[in-house]
């Protein structure tokens, strides 16, 4: 069926007027929901005619293809016979760069669907997969490959695939790297927003004037979490670090504390280049500045999930405050070689244990039911850091849920 949008370039005033209320204007997003075309639909511009165009053909699967383009024209029609075709072309009294499509002939005859779909070019897949790349961005080419495969049902090559994500890889870098040049503004506005905010930026300096230094850190301890943690939190802080995805890889490092419901109160977080005994030390550093913990004190009760450098960096800076490893974190590693519930019970007993006798008792019955379970418990960290009956400190064994939630025993 063919649709003519009647338009003539010697319009009066009035048929331009009529002609304007016919108008749709184009949208995009919509558009690759739904690929369909209409007559009246207004594009703002050539190029987004050729992009509809380009998007209907991989979405749809036809092999259409362009032709008759010129500076106010531009035609796209099926593969012969097929009688597909779609005509837009400018309006001389908008006098404007607006498209309008005026005539399409939407049915699709005798054409076979484009396995191999000149459209789809390695700016177009690293556009539309641009945010899959971001989150692993070694994304194998034969998965997306067959991502492609998958949902459009179209063929690319080997190298086709390399080259797309190397592109996105190349917009992803770029747009991150803006981002991080608004580091000090970002900064600027949590403190403005936040009264009594701590941020610290670290960043390698310039080398020469017209290079621009590189960021390497950013601490930040928001003002109403570290009044809400001063106020009404427990002295226990939990440490731990993760890895950060993308770009621009680091890691992340936080601290949270329980709240009087026995929730966890965020502190202070940071994003480091890596974790190590300098970055710990810098973060903790800092955290001892803002909720103003007294180093000579052994007021506060540290859990951690034994990071790499975090005990060294807590001994020197907090020596005389108690330092714990979680359970369950220590479990989940006693587990692969250790599997089943009788092991998980008694590994369990041996962490709550209140006195050091219960401990040694404990200690025993596991190396008579499981003697490489025992060598692995005597191996693990000393049981001052897990353990209460070894703890130098007077320690409250807490409820069930607090152990299920942190595994940790204070
Ligand atoms: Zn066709």
């Amino acid at each position: 069926m063919e649709m003519e949008l009647n338009s003539n370039n010697e319009s009066s005033d009035e048929e331009i007027q009529e002609v304007n209320m016919n108008y749709t204007n184009f949208d995009m997003e919509k558009f690759m929901k739904n690929p369909e075309f209409e007559v009246g639909m207004k594009f703002g511009s050539k190029c987004l005619f050729r992009e509809a165009i380009r998007n209907y053909s991989i979405l749809t699967g036809r092999p259409v293809f362009m032709y008759t383009n010129d500076k106010s024209r531009l035609r796209a029609k099926c593969v012969a016979p097929c009688p597909w075709f779609v005509y837009a072309s400018k309006v001389p009294a908008l006098n404007n760069s607006d498209f309008v499509l005026k005539t399409l002939n939407d049915v699709h005859n005798h054409c076979s669907h484009a396995w191999k779909n000149k459209h789809m070019s390695t700016s177009w897949l690293a556009n539309r997969y641009e945010d899959q790349i971001k989150s692993n961005m070694y994304m194998p080419a034969k998965q997306i490959r067959q991502v492609v495969d998958e949902q459009y049902k179209c063929e690319i090559s080997r190298s086709m695939a390399y080259k797309a994500r190397t592109k996105a890889r190349k917009n992803i870098k770029g747009s991150v790297a803006e981002q991080y040049a608004f580091v000090w503004e970002y900064a600027a506005e949590l403190q403005r927003t936040h009264p009594n905010t701590t941020i610290d930026i670290q960043y390698n300096p310039r080398n020469d004037p017209d290079e621009r230094p590189t960021f390497t850190r950013f601490y930040c301890c928001l003002g109403p979490l570290k009044n809400g943690f001063n106020e009404g939190c427990r002295p226990i802080i939990a440490l731990d670090g993760c890895h950060t995805k993308g770009a621009y890889p680091g890691q992340l490092l936080t601290a949270i504390g329980p709240d009087p419901n026995n929730g966890w109160w965020p502190i202070a977080w940071a994003v480091v280049e890596k974790e190590a005994r300098e970055q710990w030390h810098w973060f903790l550093s800092l955290l001892i500045k803002d909720l103003q913990i007294a180093t000579a004190s052994s007021h506060y009760t540290f859990i951690s999930d034994q990071q790499k450098g975090l005990d060294s960096a807590l001994l020197e800076l907090l020596p005389y405050c108690e330092h714990r490893f979680c359970v369950q974190h220590m479990y989940r590693n006693f587990k692969k070689k250790h599997p089943g519930q009788i092991l998980k019970d008694r590994l369990w007993s041996i962490a709550t244990a209140t006195t050091v006798e219960l401990y040694e008792a404990e200690l025993d019955d596991l190396k008579e039911y499981d003697q490489l379970a025992y060598a692995w418990v005597k191996r693990a960290p000393p049981p001052q850091h897990w353990c209460p009956a070894n703890s130098t400190r007077c320690s409250q064994n807490n409820n069930k849920s607090k152990r299920s939630s942190s595994g940790c025993i204070y």
